[in-house]
């Protein structure tokens, strides 16, 4: 197999030959055919991220095909379709995987931070985390889905109900969020950065309610934000925007430092949340849901060898939506 790898943080990944590996009890081989770049592989490239597997093949959004299969895995086909996401294995046995809560996890391994990821010809995965895809999209608009669109629909039910949904950024998460929360029936009201004119009116051709800067108030109090932007200061400003009793859910992994702020803008029971990974059952619901959605995924695709052009794109903000690898 071929992969890129990362042997140091901050340093080119490096097109590497590498040894094929069968899958060991509970596993599956996966053929590549698709990897998303998500902000999370910025983050394990930049060594943002505690005690990394290194050197490291990062990716975590794979769409692929099972080309090799372990003993005693059940409920997969060789060649179905399969889609591998962030979390990557859970140990089934602390406090939370017993209560349904395996996406908080005392002993995980995620895909492409603590064991190898897609940006390669090949993953080998846990099968329990492999996810069978059917074979609605094309393999290259799957990818972003399996973490853009995954972390995206634990944070829209970590959301709540509420009608009036706002999201701070506006890239692979924010751009797929959108278009789910339309489909629920919410309105949606963008925040880019202060002036992003040409995000805004990506936005605005998704067809939501409402788009403007994150300097800028919505035309009313919302029932929820959602912030996918890596940026702490958002946190205030979100918490001005939402009604009482609203709430406000960071939804990455990283964000810089939230700035200290006045109790008021957190009283009247405002609520302050953060998403963390997936479960299985975010899986199956999302991905059960999305042939009836109509998602148009906005990609950008670069071969697999490219895989640091992608990213340093990724970092300048030069596409609007997802960067999808393919090997
Ligand atoms: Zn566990
Ligand atoms: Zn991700």
């Amino acid at each position: 197999m071929k992969a890129m790898v990362l042997s140091k943080p901050r340093r080119p990944l490096v097109w590497t030959d590498l040894p094929d590996r069968e899958p060991g009890p509970g596993e599956v081989r996966v053929k590549v055919l698709a990897c998303g770049v998500c902000r999370t592989d910025l983050h394990v490239f930049d060594g943002d991220l505690p005690d990394p597997k290194s050197p490291i093949i990062p990716g975590h959004e794979v769409v692929g095909r099972i080309e090799a299969i372990g003993v005693g895995v059940s409920g997969l086909t060789m060649g179905e379709r399969v889609g591998v996401p962030w979390l990557g294995h859970t140990c089934g046995v602390c406090p939370y995987c017993q209560v349904q809560r395996e996406n908080l996890c005392d002993a995980p391994l995620f895909t492409g931070y603590t064991r190898d990821g897609g940006f390669a010809t090949a993953v080998i995965a846990d099968a329990r985390f492999a996810f069978p895809l059917g074979e609605t999209g094309s393999d290259v608009s799957m990818a972003p889905l399996l973490c853009a669109g995954l972390i995206g629909w634990r944070s829209l039910k970590i959301a709540g109900e509420g009608k009036k949904l706002g999201l701070y950024g506006f890239g692979a998460a924010g751009h797929i969020v959108a278009q789910v929360a339309k489909w629920q029936g919410r309105e949606v009201y963008a925040f880019t950065r202060p002036g992003d004119r040409e995000k805004q009116a990506f936005a605005w051709g998704l067809g939501v309610t409402w788009a403007g800067g994150s300097d800028e108030a919505p035309p009313e109090p919302l029932d929820a934000a959602i912030i996918y932007a890596t940026v702490g200061d958002l946190v205030p400003v979100a918490l001005k925007v939402v009604r009482k009793g609203g709430r406000v859910v960071c939804a990455g992994i990283h964000m810089s430092d939230i700035p200290s702020f006045p109790y008021q803008i957190l009283w009247e029971e405002r609520a302050l949340f953060s998403v963390a990974n997936l479960t299985r059952q975010d899986g199956i619901d999302f991905l059960s849901e999305v042939p009836k959605m109509g998602i148009q995924v906005k990609t950008t695709t670069y071969p697999l060898q490219s895989a640091n052009e992608a990213l340093a794109d990724l970092r300048a903000g030069r596409f609007d939506g997802a960067a999808v690898l393919v090997p």
